[in-house]
């Protein structure tokens, strides 16, 4: 391991907090464990994160239907899907323990018994019938689901990576049973895809293909994707074949209109399951960006996120808080020309120039801007670079085109 590595989920933590990305939840009453609240420039790592997942997986597709179910589902959803008798994690003393969260809906002898979802999936599948009848697709097509599940972890540890509330995004896509290796390999290729794209260190990811006896029962092949956490090589993502079992045990079933033989013949298909955690992914991207370099002696920390990742794209500052010349003009001719294109802007003026620069390499600003005494006579701005620290004069009126062309 190496010297960065030694502390660096401490560094991690303590940036989150410090920084406003992300707190502990429950924090002022001690705690609840297992559970985060997302602050301001956290939550805009995960949108962003989210909508890149969304876009390319929904919006960029044509055989792919959006959903978002209730977390609250009948009882006999989860009997049927199997994890009422065996969604159970092994105890300290051997004693199997089932992960879902019960409650009750409704009051008094009238209440039935649910479960918070354990998962996003069962959501999909038990929406497959609306999902044809409303949109008639022919196969193969998906379904994609963005939400919130929750596992009652009997050992919820490593800040984001094991939590008892969390989000997935999953697709499950329906094949002929007779193609669903050319559709693994599809899916595995596309995870990777997007894990690059996202900008996740890829020289930390590794498949593992999980062996008979462990995996999930519903699957018939399962790789893990993992990620060189720094408390060990650990689950990031799964891509399942899920087989015909959810359809099955739902007994749902698709009218295929072309087969070989012709005319209208009923089948079950086959799904393939790309499923993956929100929470994790973050951790992994916080992880694969933290940078630290030495610049005059000092250490320096960075995020050295995609600009397409950051939470904020850039920062505006006057270079001095208490000259109104200064501020009249970053904030009407700058902050509001750059924040109308780029939404994800910040106004800067606390603390020295130094200080700024260091939280927004924190926050993993790419570009600082500076509005200084010479902007007043030529309308150029300085804009800091956050990877090199380089610093350039650029014209106001080519600021919009500067930025778009980096990012
Ligand atoms: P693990 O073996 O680590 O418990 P799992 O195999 O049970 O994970 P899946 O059921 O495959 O996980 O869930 C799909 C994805 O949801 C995982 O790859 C992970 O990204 C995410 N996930 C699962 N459990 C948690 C959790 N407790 N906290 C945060 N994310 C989770």
């Amino acid at each position: 391991m190496s010297q960065l590595d030694d502390n660096l989920m401490e560094k991690i933590v303590s940036l989150c907090k410090r920084r406003g990305f992300v707190f502990q939840g429950s924090e002022i009453y001690g705690g609840l464990a297992g559970t985060y609240d997302w602050g301001h420039f956290g939550l805009a790592l995960k949108n962003n994160l989210k909508q890149s997942w969304w876009k390319k997986f929904v919006d960029n597709r044509r055989d792919m239907y959006g959903l978002d179910a209730a977390i609250l589902m009948n009882a006999k959803i989860w009997e049927a899907s199997g994890h009422v008798a065996g969604f159970s994690d092994p105890t300290e003393d051997g004693k199997q323990f089932n992960v879902m969260f019960k409650t009750s809906i409704g009051a008094g002898e009238e209440a039935a018994i649910s479960y918070l979802r354990p998962e996003t999936a069962q959501g999909i599948f038990v929406n497959f019938k609306n999902t044809i009848d409303a949109f008639h697709p022919k196969l193969p097509f998906g379904i994609a689901q963005i939400g919130k599940a929750f596992r009652n972890e009997i050992a919820p540890r490593d800040f984001l990576f094991r939590q008892r509330e969390f989000e997935q995004m999953e697709v499950e896509y329906f094949v002929k049973s007779t193609d669903w290796e050319k559709y693994f390999e599809y899916w595995r290729d596309e995870m990777l895809s997007w894990m690059e794209e996202v900008g996740l260190n890829m020289g930390k990811i590794h498949e593992t293909e999980i062996s008979d006896q462990d995996r999930a029962h519903y699957s018939k092949r399962t790789i893990d994707f993992e990620f060189d956490f720094p408390f060990g090589k650990k689950e990031l993502f799964g891509l399942a074949y899920r087989t015909d079992f959810d359809l099955k045990n739902h007994k749902l079933e698709y009218i295929d209109e072309d087969p070989p033989a012709g005319g209208g013949e009923k089948i079950v298909p086959h799904v393939i399951e790309p499923s993956l955690g929100v929470d994790r992914a973050v951790l992994a991207l916080l992880l694969s960006a933290y940078t630290e370099d030495e610049k005059n002696g000092e250490v320096r920390t960075f995020l050295k996120l995609k600009p397409g990742m950051a939470p904020v794209i850039c920062a505006v500052s006057p270079l001095l808080k208490n000259k109104p010349q200064l501020v009249e003009y970053a904030n009407a001719k700058v902050f509001a020309l750059l924040k109308e294109e780029f939404g994800r802007v910040a106004w800067d003026d606390n603390g020295n120039i130094g200080k700024r620069y260091r939280r927004q390499d924190e926050i993993g600003t790419p570009f600082c801007i500076v509005v200084d005494f010479d902007t007043l006579e030529d309308d150029t701005v300085t804009v800091r670079d956050r990877d090199s620290g380089a610093q350039e004069r650029v014209k106001v009126t080519d600021l919009k085109k500067y930025i778009k062309e980096r990012i």
